[in-house]
């Protein structure tokens, strides 16, 4: 739902109703629950960034704080690429360059190699994907990027992934990084792309 939620196409509240006359139908399900429930989450976001307003910018996020990272172009334009030491985070960012979109677990685990792995400054990530995305939320980007970074409202700290746990996790098979690290499947994305564009 986020493309159109980001871009005003859908309202929250209709969407919102939309789920309650489902479940009244239907009843209510886990995947009705998770999904209330990452509505929740968004809202959090926007009244977060309504709140801390410019802060939502800062280097040190609204924690003050003073993160240990740098900027160093050639890294980053790594991890922009897809060209780091980590197939998962490169299958994940060809992902993004390609579609414009990627789930919720991908975009932590490359943010958190952007931060964790490489030490680059958080914002360049976040502006990156401001870049990328065709879902791009000001609050929902800055605030889940400042929590991954560690300088948000989270007590608990920043977040720091295991790649290779998550790889094993989410890609036993290893299927997701082929798909989109394997030149002929973006051959063949690109083209089934271009052809839905007409
Ligand atoms: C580093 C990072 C950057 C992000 N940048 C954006 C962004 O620019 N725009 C954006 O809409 N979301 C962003 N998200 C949140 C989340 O990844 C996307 O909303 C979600 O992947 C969209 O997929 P979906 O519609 O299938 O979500 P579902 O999982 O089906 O959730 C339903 C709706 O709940 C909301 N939601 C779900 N997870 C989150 C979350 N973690 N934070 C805020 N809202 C959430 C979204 O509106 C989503 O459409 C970001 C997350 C991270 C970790």
């Amino acid at each position: 739902m986020s493309p159109w939620l980001s871009a005003g196409c859908l309202s929250v509240r209709r969407l919102y109703q939309h789920l309650k006359n489902y479940e009244a139908c239907n009843g209510s399900n886990e995947s009705t629950y998770w999904l209330y429930f990452e509505l929740l989450w968004r809202e959090y976001s926007q009244w977060y960034a309504l709140y801390y307003s410019e802060r939502i910018f800062l280097p040190g996020g609204i924690s003050g704080a003073r993160p240990d990272s740098a900027f160093d172009d050639k890294r980053f334009a790594r991890w922009c690429r897809g060209e780091t030491d980590w197939p998962l985070v490169n299958a994940c960012m060809r992902q993004l360059n390609q579609t414009g979109y990627i789930s919720n677990r991908a975009r932590q685990i490359v943010a958190s190699a952007l931060i964790n792995e490489l030490g680059l400054d958080w914002r360049c990530g976040a502006g990156y994907f401001e870049k990328q995305l065709i879902d791009y939320d000001v609050a929902s980007n800055w605030s889940n990027w400042q929590y991954i970074a560690g300088v948000g409202a989270d007590p608990r700290g920043g977040r720091h992934f295991n790649i290779e746990k998550q790889a094993r996790q989410f890609d036993p098979d290893g299927s997701f990084v082929s798909r989109w690290l394997n030149p002929r499947s973006r051959d063949l994305i690109r083209a089934s792309v271009e052809t839905a564009a007409g």
